[in-house]
């Protein structure tokens, strides 16, 4: 099982995590927009290359799960991201409300039919982890999930928890290495992003009523990550807590952990054995002494 990267955005492993500890903001150093897109170029650069070794090897998978408020920025991290990685090694997949037949099946259901091949790297944009963050803060979505209840609605959180560390700990028992990301938005720099959605005709396709609602539940929703990230943050699979009120350090942030975590999996090109080196000279030989009439 691989490590979790050194990182300052590391959300602690032992459960103690302090959610006013995370924050939104770059560092004060942060450098410049041109700098911060100029050091996303070099990371994506590293990643094609570790993405081509990885698919060579085709012994492990990597998983990628992002989480977020609405305008946080799944999207176009996402989208940058996978503008360094070959399409055919990578599956991006978006989790929205279930639908009538993955609500006939536990909530771990939908997304392991996702998951990435060995060789592959997985991007999910949204995951099971909404069963303990939108469910939380709407607990009446549980109806159509037609599941007996704990008497202490509390109970079953902790129950999916542990469901989530078991199976995220067997996967990577298994060879998938999971990296988990939150972006975390402020609730001021969400709303300057909703009215620049209200402002500007070409954005207003992204505008959703419903995000604006949801915002409304803010503080639970904040309630609801802080257990979930304390609860789930393990060796295994560790969450990064990402700042995510500017755009271009977050992307390269995000880039830069992806980058690192493929590095420390260090995803070798397969040996040939002494049978298939003497097998490739012979094809050596016959093609350089080929003739146009043979
Ligand atoms: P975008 O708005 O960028 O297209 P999105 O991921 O916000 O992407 P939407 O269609 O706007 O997509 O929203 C999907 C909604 O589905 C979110 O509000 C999310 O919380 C909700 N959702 C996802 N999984 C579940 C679930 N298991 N149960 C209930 N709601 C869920
Ligand atoms: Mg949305």
């Amino acid at each position: 099982m691989s490590s979790p990267i050194d990182s300052p955005y590391l959300v602690p492993l032992d459960g103690g995590l302090k959610i006013k500890a995370l924050t939104s903001q770059p560092p004060d150093d942060v450098p410049g927009k041109k700098r911060c897109k100029k050091n996303l170029a070099e990371e994506i650069d590293y990643l094609d290359e570790l993405q081509r070794r990885l698919y060579a090897e085709d012994r492990r998978a990597l998983l990628i799960i992002f989480q977020a408020m609405d305008a946080a920025g799944k999207d176009s991290t996402i989208r940058a991201v996978m503008t360094g990685i070959d399409p055919s090694g990578c599956q991006v997949f978006s989790f929205k409300q279930p639908s009538k037949l993955e609500l006939d099946h536990d909530f771990l259901w939908r997304t392991t039919r996702a998951l990435p091949e060995r060789g592959r790297i997985g991007i999910f944009n949204r995951s099971y982890y909404e069963e303990t963050l939108v469910v939380r803060v709407h607990p009446e979505y549980l109806e159509s999930q037609r599941i007996n209840l704990p008497p202490e609605l509390n109970d079953l959180w902790q129950q999916r928890f542990a469901s989530i560390r078991q199976f995220e700990q067997h996967l990577a028992l298994n060879g998938t290495v999971i990296l988990k990301f939150w972006l975390n938005v402020s609730k001021e720099e969400q709303r300057m992003r909703f009215l620049s959605r209200l402002n500007e005709a070409h954005k207003h396709w992204k505008f959703s009523i419903k995000d604006v609602e949801e915002r409304a539940h803010w503080d639970d929703y904040m309630k609801a990550y802080h257990e979930t990230l304390a609860a789930t943050s393990k060796p295994w699979a560790p969450w990064y807590a990402i700042p995510a009120d500017n755009k271009p350090y977050m992307r390269w942030q995000v880039a830069k952990i992806i980058r690192k975590t493929l590095q420390s999996m260090a995803p070798q090109y397969p040996q040939v054995d002494k049978d298939e080196l003497q097998q490739f000279n012979q094809m050596r030989h016959l093609l350089e002494h080929e003739t146009s009439s043979s």
